[in-house]
């Protein structure tokens, strides 16, 4: 039988997380002891006085249909949280409210991509955005960074990278997967550049925003006057918040993507979730200190983890500042072959890792670098013990 399926969806590769964490529970259904280190998922509770707000707005009867673009409530929130730790000043007809950060990156693409326009992505980037822009008929360029560079994408390569065709570049600053951080005077040398090509719009994910272990300090792309109209500013609560099944993100953007972005949202799912949006109101409009209790444990996990695999032989990691995930490089175990299986690139080797050390990671091919892997560390110390005990021992 023929595929009917739409060309679109069959050029669409269904993400690597998720399908690693589907085998990992396969595995584990199996009867497997399998350890998951694959899932971007903080395994911390949602703290007391979020979900009272949302036990709350059910009890207080919220129920009913969601303006498109967000509770004016919410948005009120997320513009007093853009003043309070971006620096950043957005009108009501600049911000969106969408089912996760994830949903925000699609509208975004569907509303601002023609038929081959480029989208530049400093690897390694978030598994998504490229199914994301191709999805919209946009065309990935892939800018390969260097570990020795800290991931980072430099002002020479980014302006290497454009073209006429080029119509936005994407990142992630803290990233997923790396880590790495740019500093503010970093975001301004790729603007400078950026400056000479008024048609890129910039959009700047920024959710892993608090997770940031205090090296370099969260610097937004729009507080730059001369980018403010041409950046779309991402964020959510799935990470800093534990909320990642709650499914709210959000954006700030110029008010004419804005508008493009509820139109669209109004014919596909229209307003985000009524409880969790009450919830959310509550989550940004506390300090930020009642969540630092997580950054503080994910920071020990960091150090512990890395000082782990820094003691195997193969793996190079650099230092994550923000996030919490290691990507380490293991290319040194390229073309080995160990207990009679062949590794010859990062998928390999993170299925050797799944079948006989049975902990799930990442290949690095999923965000656009084939020599690295991608291990989250947001998991208990005992697991990140076992788990790189393990990979040390298989090795
Ligand atoms: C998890 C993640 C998202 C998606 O967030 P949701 O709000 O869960 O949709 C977006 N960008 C990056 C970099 C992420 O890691």
């Amino acid at each position: 039988m023929s595929n009917q399926l739409s060309d679109r969806i069959n050029s669409v590769t269904p993400s690597a997380t998720l399908e690693m964490a589907a085998k990992a529970r396969e595995l584990r259904a199996s009867g497997k002891d399998i350890i998951g280190l694959s899932l971007g998922e903080p395994d911390f509770k949602v703290p007391d006085y979020i979900k009272n707000a949302a036990v709350d707005a059910v009890n207080e009867g919220y129920n009913s249909y969601t303006p498109v673009d967000g509770y004016v409530e919410l948005k009120d929130a997320i513009i007093t949280k853009f003043k309070r730790d971006n620096n950043l000043n957005y009108e009501p007809t600049q911000i969106v409210v969408s089912t996760g950060a994830k949903q925000a990156l699609y509208n975004v693409a569907q509303v601002c991509l023609n038929k081959g326009d480029e989208v530049i992505l400093p690897c390694p980037y978030w598994v998504s955005y490229s199914d994301i822009v191709k999805l919209a008929d946009g065309v990935p360029v892939e800018v390969p960074t260097s570990l020795e560079n800290d991931f980072k994408m430099t002002a020479e390569q980014l302006e290497a990278a454009i073209t006429p065709n080029t119509k936005m570049l994407w990142y992630s600053s803290p990233c997923n997967p790396s880590g790495s951080i740019y500093s503010k005077e970093e975001l301004r040398e790729l603007a400078d550049v950026l400056q000479k090509y008024p048609q890129i719009i910039v959009v700047s994910d920024e959710i892993y925003e608090h997770i940031n272990y205090g090296v370099t300090e969260h610097a937004s792309m729009a507080e730059f006057e001369d980018m403010f109209d041409r950046t779309v500013t991402v964020n959510g609560v799935a990470k800093a918040f534990a909320m990642t099944g709650w499914r709210i993100g959000y954006i700030g953007a110029p008010a004419y993507i804005a508008r493009a972005t509820n139109k669209l949202q109004g014919q596909v799912t229209s307003g985000a979730n009524c409880i969790a949006q009450r919830a959310v109101i509550t989550a940004l409009l506390e300090s930020p200190a009642r969540i630092e209790f997580m950054v503080k444990e994910f920071k020990g996990r960091r150090k512990l983890i890395l000082e782990l695999l820094n003691d195997i032989e193969g793996f190079t990691c650099n230092e994550p500042e923000g996030a919490f995930y290691v990507f380490p490089d293991v290319k040194a175990f390229f073309g080995r072959t160990v207990k009679g299986k062949e590794i010859k690139n990062a998928s390999d080797f993170a299925m050797y890792l799944l079948e006989e050390a049975n902990v799930a990671t990442v290949t690095g091919d999923a965000f656009g670098n084939g020599n690295c892997i991608r291990i989250s560390y947001a998991a208990s110390e005992n697991d990140i013990r076992e788990a790189i005990a393990r990979i040390k021992a298989v090795l």
